[in-house]
C-alpha cells in the first residue's frame, strides 16, 4: 500500500479493513518469517520521534505504521495527502478476532498490563470469540527491558506458547523499542504494539 512521509516517519495509507487483510495473510501464512511488527502512532509519539532517535529507528523498522490518532489523519490532509481514516490499536485488536472468529483459529499471547488483568482479559475474550486462544499470558516486572534474565524467560515462554499474535501491551515507547531489539528472537507471526488494549479487553 502508500505510505505517507509525515513527521520524518513513513505511514502505511490504510483503512481499518485493510490493514486486518494484510495482518489475517500475515497471520496464516506458512513460511518461516521474522516477526512482523506493527506500531500505532498518535501526537504523543510523533513528538517523542522528534527527540528520539531509537525511536525513529524502531518505527522505521515496523512492517505497518498506521495513524491511530485523528490530528495525524487530520495533520496528513494538510500536507495534502490523505490517510483515510484511524486505527488505532484497541479497534486493531478485536477487529482481528472478529476476523479470526469467522475463519481460522488465531492463536495469540498477550504480554503486557499488571498482574492479573492478561487473564481476566482472557477469559472475556474466550467468551466473546470462541475461536481465539489466548495460549499464553504474562505482565513483565518492572524495568524488565534491561534485565537479560527476565528478557530470555518472556521470549522463552512465547516460544513454549507458539502464538500466531503478539499482543504487547507495555506502553509507549517501551513496547516499540522492546519489539525493535528482539523481534529475531520472538517465535511468533506478527506483534502489535497495542498499549492500553489489553486493559480494554480485560473490561
Ligand atoms: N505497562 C506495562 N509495563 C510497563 C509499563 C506499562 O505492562 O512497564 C502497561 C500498563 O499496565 C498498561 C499499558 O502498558 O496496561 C499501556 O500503558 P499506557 O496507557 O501508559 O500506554 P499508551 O496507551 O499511552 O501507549
Amino acid at each position: 500500500s502508500d505510505r505517507i512521509e509525515m513527521f520524518g516517519i513513513e505511514i502505511d495509507s490504510l483503512r481499518m479493513t485493510g490493514a486486518v487483510d494484510r495482518l489475517m495473510t500475515w497471520l496464516n501464512s506458512e513460511t518461516e518469517a521474522t516477526c512482523r511488527f506493527v506500531v500505532t502512532p498518535n501526537v504523543d509519539h510523533t513528538v517523542l520521534l522528534q527527540t528520539s532517535a531509537p525511536l525513529r529507528d524502531a518505527y522505521a523498522d515496523a512492517d505497518l505504521v498506521l495513524a491511530d490518532g485523528w490530528p495525524v489523519v487530520l495533520a496528513s490532509r494538510m500536507f495534502g495527502k490523505s490517510l483515510p481514516e484511524r486505527v488505532t490499536g484497541s479497534d486493531l485488536i478485536p477487529a482481528l478476532f472478529r476476523a479470526a472468529d469467522d475463519s481460522a483459529p488465531l492463536k495469540t499471547f498477550l504480554l503486557g498490563a499488571a498482574p492479573g488483568v492478561a487473564q481476566r482479559a482472557a477469559v472475556n475474550v474466550h467468551k466473546q470469540y470462541p475461536n481465539v486462544q489466548i495460549v499464553g499470558t504474562y505482565s513483565p516486572p518492572l524495568g524488565f527491558e534491561n534485565d537479560v534474565e527476565e528478557n530470555r524467560q518472556i521470549l522463552e515462554r512465547i516460544a513454549d506458547a507458539q502464538p500466531q499474535l503478539l499482543v504487547i501491551g507495555l506502553g509507549a515507547p517501551k513496547q516499540e523499542l522492546w519489539i525493535h531489539k528482539v523481534r529475531h528472537q520472538v517465535a511468533a507471526k506478527v506483534a502489535v504494539c497495542a498499549g492500553a488494549t489489553i486493559d480494554f479487553l480485560a473490561g
